[in-house]
């Protein structure tokens, strides 16, 4: 009865895309198993770097990040070979990926990173994975897969490709799918939020999205192709930052914030 009425919300979904953006039919246990599998199949395309300052600068980065977020993931961050890959990802529950392409628009900076990396949190912090498979019409064939509990390998190529691009990792499968624009300027916010927390410096956000916008050759980055660069893009971030930087003053993280007086 349960999955039957689930079966017909989501047909309702279907039909008013815009204004179920942030209903969730999946829960995070259900999510758990295609987002591992997911982070398995697509940090094995590319050979993973473990050691160097590369290295060190991502596992600092998406330690802070994830301190600055209060959620309990299972916090996991790889740097990943691949020099033409412009692109980062984070799965729900926190799975995060740094192509090494990317590396060369943050310039080797840590705000700049920071920025990146806590804009990818913020889509699997705020559940936007779980929201576009709702939102998404086709899911519905995925949803039954789901509920008896196959797992990626078992599901057919459509299959795999609309929950791959709903999670926010597509260009693995070849399925771009771009986050909404209402749940891309949610996670500006709050990915501004946590780089802020996290101590970086926030000017950085619009600097980057500038640098993102002149990026032009004969291929689009990944990472733009689903996040498009605009000067109203930056334009806006600049604006937040004061806000933020206001609402955040006083943050602690959690942990802190309830250990008891001495
Ligand atoms: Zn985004």
């Amino acid at each position: 009865m349960i999955v039957f009425c689930r079966r017909l919300l989501l047909s309702l979904v279907a039909l008013l895309p815009a204004a179920c953006a942030n209903l969730n039919f999946y829960s995070d246990e259900e999510l758990e198993p295609l987002s591992a599998q997911a982070y398995d199949e697509a940090t094995k395309q590319h050979p993973e770097i473990t050691s160097g300052a590369d290295y060190q600068m991502v596992q600092r980065v998406a330690k802070k990040i994830a301190a600055a977020c209060d959620e309990n993931f299972a916090w996991q961050a790889k740097l990943l070979k691949a020099d033409d890959v412009v692109n980062a990802f984070c799965l729900p529950n926190g799975r995060i990926a740094v192509y090494t392409g990317l590396l060369q628009v943050t310039g080797r900076n840590d705000s700049a990173l920071a920025v990146v990396v806590g804009h990818e949190v913020a889509h699997a912090v705020l559940r936007h994975g779980g929201k576009r498979m709702t939102q998404s019409s086709i899911t519905q064939g995925a949803m039954g897969m789901i509920e008896a509990g196959l797992g990626m390998t078992e599901m057919g190529a459509e299959t795999k490709g609309t929950v791959m691009s709903a999670l926010g990792m597509g260009a693995n499968v070849g399925v771009l799918l771009p986050f909404s624009r209402g749940h891309e300027t949610e996670a500006d916010v709050e990915g501004l939020r946590y780089a802020i927390r996290a101590g970086y410096d926030p000017d950085e956000a619009p600097k980057l999205w500038e640098r993102m916008a002149k990026l032009s050759g004969s291929s689009t980055p990944v990472w733009l192709s689903t996040h498009p660069a605009s000067e109203a893009r930056a334009q806006k971030l600049r604006e937040l930052i004061p806000v933020i930087r206001e609402q955040e003053k006083n943050w602690q993280p959690r942990a802190k914030a309830t250990q008891p007086a001495k």
